[in-house]
């Protein structure tokens, strides 16, 4: 039998992340929401995703359930091979430790840590150990060698979300899950941060899940999953600024 293969090169897929009709509802009663209504996906190895969708689509809920961040109400999350659905809460802080990587938009590091005590946070909580020579090679690649020393604070924006990259990267995740990752960046500052992902993916056959609502941000991925209420309703690969654009403009239409 054939071994399946990406578009982009000849190695066979390996599926990281497989969403298996997920829903997810708050409240009860009369008052529920239904934030995800059956939504099945796989994302395969050094693939970069980008999820878009209209506010209150179900985009953040999606992904953080994905993530392990958030339990869903029914269906299953495959990472590897472990269905995080059956983890306990102890086992799925572990595997979050150990095999994902996590980029918010609020960058979220520590402010009395230096940008080399953050990136190396992970490693120093006890997550995979970075091999020797990774953290140079993430530094160099996202121009952090002369700011290791400086705390958050005396950072950019900019900056501080390079950090936070370098700090999900570190530990080489098996999937790393960016939740609005430049929406507090300058349009200048994102570029770089979106190329050195699109470069993690490219070079190192990262896997990349991204929530935006920016059509430059989703251009850099491979292809988009757009949500409408809690449904995955298209799917675009080999996205352009102006394609998403006109996706998006469909939809609202
Ligand atoms: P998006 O990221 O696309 O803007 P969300 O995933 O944040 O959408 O939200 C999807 C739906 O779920 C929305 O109707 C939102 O109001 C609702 N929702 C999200 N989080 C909660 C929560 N913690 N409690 C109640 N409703 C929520």
């Amino acid at each position: 039998m054939d071994t399946p293969t990406s578009q982009h090169n000849e190695r066979p897929v390996e599926h990281v992340a497989v969403a298996i009709d997920l829903t997810k509802s708050y409240g009860r009663g009369d008052g529920t929401v239904h934030a995800l209504r059956g939504v099945s996906a796989t994302f395969s190895r050094g693939q970069f995703t980008a999820i878009m969708g209209p506010s209150g689509s179900g985009k953040s809920t999606f992904l953080h359930c994905l993530a392990g961040l958030d339990t869903v109400t029914s269906g299953s999350v495959v990472i590897g091979d472990v269905d995080l659905t059956k983890l306990s809460r102890t086992e799925l802080t572990k595997l979050r430790r150990d095999r994902l990587g996590f980029v918010f938009q609020s960058f979220n590091l520590l402010p009395m840590l230096t940008a080399e005590e953050n990136i190396r946070l992970t490693d120093r909580l006890g997550g995979r150990r970075a091999e020797a020579g990774w953290f140079d090679t993430i530094v160099n690649a996202l121009g952090l060698r002369a700011r290791l020393r400086h705390r958050p604070a005396e950072l950019s924006g900019g900056q501080q979300q390079r950090v936070a990259v370098a700090r999900a990267l570190l530990t080489r995740p098996e999937v790393l899950f960016a939740d609005e990752p430049t929406g507090n960046l300058d349009s200048s500052t994102g570029t770089e941060v979106l190329g050195f992902l699109r470069t993690a993916v490219d070079t190192h056959r990262q896997t990349v899940i991204m929530v935006t609502h920016d059509p430059v941000a989703a251009a850099y991925a491979d292809r988009v999953l757009f949500l409408a209420d809690g449904r995955i309703v298209d799917e675009l690969a080999a996205p352009t600024n102006d394609l998403v654009h006109a996706r998006m403009r469909q939809m609202e239409g």
